[in-house]
């Protein structure tokens, strides 16, 4: 079938000379290997875009058409086929004498190729940026946008003409807590090898909770981290749980050795352990008259340790250094720091409110010293 004839049979009275060549769909896998599908007519299985879907000309004296269907609607651009075999080794390949769209783009015919599978918008930035448009390039991306753009610059393998931006966008990563957002940037950040993966790592350890891997291997882009970067951040995240479990163990034991006496206001009816107030004279429950003024004993501070513990969900321990992040477990001990209800004569000199004092700034160290994880400890260069 002719040229001609394609035409009549389209209907299209005024269709662009750019699609005239429009019968080639092509297939880059996520290995970035270039599979020619098959050549097809445009009336057979490409779908033909509408004459009315925007084509952005990124060069005007561009020799290849690219349409990116992915992400539920299609967007054409004008490309230099030069720039971009400079930039990408896929694109080379693609644009090189073995593959039909090379030979088409080297006799001038301007192919129209198709890549089904790719997101528009990151496409679009990325094609943007190897054409120099970057006006529009936006400083900051969203963690979902970042990754996404990170999964196709590895895919076409143009990691290093992206490698300024790439390091900026990774940058941005302080403001980030929330653990899915936490993959796309670590899923970024490796994807771009970027300087900044320590850093985003440190910040994993402290915000994901111990079971963070199983959640990701489930996750259509999350699962794309390789399991070196989700191991040595659950081992890291399991050791330094273990640092702060220890901690609040070492505290307990610290309160049993400690024997000072100290008043404390109130009085306790010795048969039913009621607290009563300083003027009771009898314990109305029991009828009991042999009351005791209160004292601040190991006994009675270890006992409000675990109250205090208790009430801010870190007794029993198991299960929240089992389940919850580190970020969690060391604001929790903000909040024992915090707990007022036990009061006595040493004030803040009894070895209780020490404790807690000792306890949170201990767990504060913890955090702080987390360094993250680098590309050589997980070998990769
Ligand atoms: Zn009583
Ligand atoms: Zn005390």
């Amino acid at each position: 079938m002719n040229e001609q004839g394609r035409d009549s049979e389209s209907g299209c009275q005024s269709k662009p000379d750019l699609f005239d060549n429009c019968d080639i769909t092509t297939s880059i896998n996520m290995d970035g290997d270039p599979r020619l599908v098959t050549a097809l007519s445009l009336d057979d299985t490409v779908e033909r875009p509408s004459d009315t879907s925007e084509i952005v000309q990124l060069d005007p004296e561009g020799d290849a058409t690219l349409i990116i269907n992915g992400s539920g609607y299609s967007k054409r651009y004008l490309v230099c086929s030069r720039v971009l075999s400079l930039a990408s080794p896929v694109f080379s390949k693609l644009f090189g004498p073995n593959f039909k769209e090379g030979q088409q783009t080297r006799r001038g015919d301007c192919p129209c190729i198709s890549l089904e599978e790719d997101d528009s918008e990151a496409m679009g930035l990325i094609l943007g940026i190897l054409h120099y448009k970057c006006a529009q390039v936006p400083f900051a991306l969203d963690p979902t946008a970042l990754a996404t753009v990170a999964i196709h610059v590895d895919k076409y393998d143009c990691n290093e003409a992206l490698r300024p931006w790439a390091a900026h966008w990774c940058s941005n990563s302080e403001d980030i807590t929330a653990p899915q957002d936490l993959g796309f940037m670590l899923l970024a950040a490796y994807m771009f090898r970027s300087s900044s993966f320590t850093k985003i790592t440190a910040t994993a350890v402290k915000q994901l909770a111990p079971g963070f891997a199983s959640a990701w291997g489930g996750h259509e882009a999350l699962a794309l981290l390789p399991e070196a970067v989700t191991a040595a951040l659950s081992d890291q995240i399991a050791d330094e749980l273990k640092k702060l479990h220890e901690e609040l163990q070492c505290a307990e034991g610290r309160l049993r050795h400690q024997v000072s006496y100290h008043t404390m206001s109130g009085i306790v009816c010795i048969t039913c352990g009621r607290d009563l107030p300083d003027e009771a004279r009898q314990c109305r429950r029991c009828n009991n008259t042999r009351l005791y003024s209160k004292a601040c004993t190991s006994d009675l501070r270890v006992a409000h340790y675990f109250g205090i513990l208790g009430r801010c969900g870190l007794w029993p321990s198991v299960e929240p250094f089992a389940t919850k992040p580190l970020s969690d477990i060391a604001f929790r001990f903000q909040c024992a720091q915090k707990d007022h209800r036990h009061l006595c004569g040493a004030r803040g000199h009894c070895p209780l409110i020490h404790e807690l004092e000792v306890l949170c700034h201990r767990a504060q160290g913890v955090l702080d010293s987390i360094k993250g994880i680098s590309f050589e400890e997980i070998g990769v260069n």
